[in-house]
């Protein structure tokens, strides 16, 4: 008997949503980004429950025929790409042909549409993919969307939604990255009957106001500055903020060709223009569009990503570092800029799109890993380590003297004590080797010096696609820490060498543990994946729980733990040291 059979239409649909409609506010984003494609002027959200209920979109823009009203569900029905070519010249929003079709098998949807040419417009009822009611109708010319009860029929995405708190702020932030975009259209935003947003057309500026300003955020487009730039590669323009005017939490946005993109690697630029200008814990706000040519750029095709690549990111990060210097400068309230270190800045490499080849790195030797990681792993006695851990004392535990000679007890396989003038400290002593190991492979992957201990019988690792990917991204920086890896086929590498600290383990987990570490957090900017590798070797390597450590070497640990900057948390914030202090024992008895 064959067991192979098609999927039903609505049971695809239904598979693909998962993917494309996710929460209210991608349903939204989809259906608004419609409206733009059909050159709304005017559009108006209507949102219940926070899109749990109603999310209905109310466009005056182009609307459809009878016959494209009822294709519009269907899936891979567009009209705005006809081969795969058109895909790299894209400008409008969407294109997939997936949305609506996407919506209306986990909604109840009902619409009305009619043309400008048309006398009478189209309503269309469709339930789970069926449709129950296709009639003439009167309405105006335009589209009037109205998705109800999102996830009716898909009942573990309806419990997955968040609070409508949450939904509704997700709601909200979706519909700030198109707004902003989108100045001359005129926006409203309801919500259970309540009026959130108006936004009549205007500038940028005005958008920018209408939106964050007074009561709801405090941006004022009088406390930014212009920034403007134009290169043959790239033209940047927009609004960063006042040195003066920062503060702890930015508004930060950056657009590509009327799109919201994150780019963690240009924020590094932004941050970077405002070096020596903003105290410790301060962001700079800042509201950036770039333009250019969409050949440059690899849009993302999945539609819920906001990841985007470019051809030229290290040309464009320069730009952009200088554009915004420039006009920080211009405006003087930069005190004075100081180009002589500017140029000792490590700036960070990203892979070019597309690339095979191992990508180059620029290796600063006075780069100092604590500098720059602010938000990850702070430096003693900052600000941003108080915000980042709250009321936590600053009171230094370990002393070097102390240390040198006091008596020291393993505990449990697990912790050192050890007394001190405070009381009785106890050191986790995995996360306390973690830590150690962590400033050590960071120092040697920014010098590419790590040792290498070659395999008698090299390994072979097979990897996924887009581990291979990934591979090849971090390539360089493995070898810098001392594998020595050769490609063996599309999808395998041979592991001939491993660092010297870890040649006791078995390579290929370790290897993969990295390569999850990466992906798993995202990282993307070579000091952004060197943090991931060393973080995961320091796990690898580090001493186990259980391991029953000499006194020498509870020493030498705790020595080497206290030298580094710091030294009370992991880089993931975990608490390796911790202070039982002599009147707390004391309430004991
Ligand atoms: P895509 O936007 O990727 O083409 P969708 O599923 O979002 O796919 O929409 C399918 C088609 O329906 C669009 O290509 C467009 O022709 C039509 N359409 C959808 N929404 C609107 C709207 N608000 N006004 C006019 N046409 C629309
Ligand atoms: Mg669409």
């Amino acid at each position: 008997m064959d067991i192979i059979h098609l999927l039903p239409d609505s049971v695809a649909n239904q598979i693909a949503a998962g993917e494309v409609i996710q929460r209210p506010a991608s349903c939204l984003k989809e259906l608004v980004e419609n409206s733009l494609d059909a050159h709304a002027t005017r559009i108006q959200v209507i949102v219940r429950d926070a899109g749990r209920t109603l999310l209905q979109v109310i466009d005056n823009g182009i609307g459809m025929s009878e016959t494209d009203a009822r294709l519009a569900f269907e899936r891979h029905a567009t009209s705005k790409i006809r081969e795969a070519q058109d895909l790299f010249a894209l400008r409008t929003m969407g294109f997939r042909g997936e949305a609506l079709a996407s919506i209306c098998a986990v909604a109840q949807v009902e619409m009305t549409t009619r043309r400008a040419e048309d006398e009478v417009g189209t309503l269309i009822e469709i339930h789970g993919s069926d449709v129950v009611r296709q009639e003439v109708c009167s309405c105006p010319v335009g589209t009037n969307i109205k998705v109800s009860n999102l996830f009716y029929n898909v009942p573990v995405r309806r419990k997955f939604l968040k609070t409508d708190q949450t939904e509704l702020r997700n709601l909200l932030t979706e519909f700030y990255h198109i707004v902003l975009v989108y100045p001359k259209v005129n926006f409203t935003f309801v919500h259970n009957d309540e009026i959130l947003l108006e936004l009549p057309a205007g500038g940028e500026k005005q958008r920018i106001e209408a939106v964050f300003g007074n009561p709801k955020r405090n941006v004022y487009t009088s406390s930014f500055v212009e920034v403007e730039t134009e290169t043959d590669l790239v033209s940047v323009h927009g609004f960063v903020i006042k040195p003066e005017n920062a503060t702890r939490k930015a508004e930060q946005y950056f657009f590509v060709n009327g799109r919201y993109m994150r780019h963690p690697y240009f924020l590094k630029a932004v941050q970077t223009a405002y070096s020596g200008m903003l105290s410790n814990d301060y962001q700079p706000s800042f509201f950036l569009y770039f333009e250019i040519s969409p050949e440059a750029i690899d849009v993302n095709i999945h539609p819920t990503k906001t990841e985007i690549k470019f051809a030229d990111e290290q040309t464009i990060f320069q730009i952009l570092m200088a554009a915004v210097r420039e006009a920080l400068g211009k405006f003087s309230l930069a005190p004075t800029i100081d180009f002589d270190t500017a140029g000792a800045i490590d700036i960070p490499v990203p892979a070019p799109v597309g690339q095979v080849s191992r990508p180059q790195m620029t290796v600063d030797p006075g780069y100092n890993p604590f500098r720059q990681r602010g938000a990850v792993y702070p430096e003693k006695k900052t600000s941003g380590w108080e915000r980042l851990y709250g009321e936590e004392s600053h009171e230094e535990l370990l002393r070097p003297a102390e240390i040198e000679s006091c008596p020291l007890w393993q505990y449990n396989g697990r912790y050192i004590l050890l007394p001190s003038e405070q009381g009785l400290l106890i050191v986790n002593q995995h996360r306390a080797h973690v830590a150690i190991l962590y400033m050590q492979y960071l120092e040697q992957l920014s010098h590419a010096q790590g040792g290498t201990q070659q395999m008698l019988f090299p390994e072979v690792i097979t990897l996924t696609k887009d581990e291979m990917v990934l591979m090849e991204q971090i390539a360089a920086d493995l070898k810098g820490i001392g594998f020595d890896l050769e490609q063996l086929s599309p999808d395998s590498y041979s592991i001939q060498g491993v660092p010297a600290q870890t040649a006791d383990r078995s390579p290929v987990p370790v290897l993969q543990h990295i390569l999850s570490q990466v992906r798993e957090r995202g990282a993307e900017t070579p000091i952004e994946w060197r943090e991931q590798i060393a973080q995961s070797l320091a796990e690898s390597t580090a001493i186990p729980y259980g391991r029953n450590l000499t006194e020498n070497e509870m020493r030498d640990l705790v020595t080497r733990l206290a030298a580094l900057p710091q030294y009370k948390r992991t880089p993931e914030g975990k608490t390796i040291v911790s202070l039982m202090s002599d009147d707390e024992l004391g309430r004991r008895f």
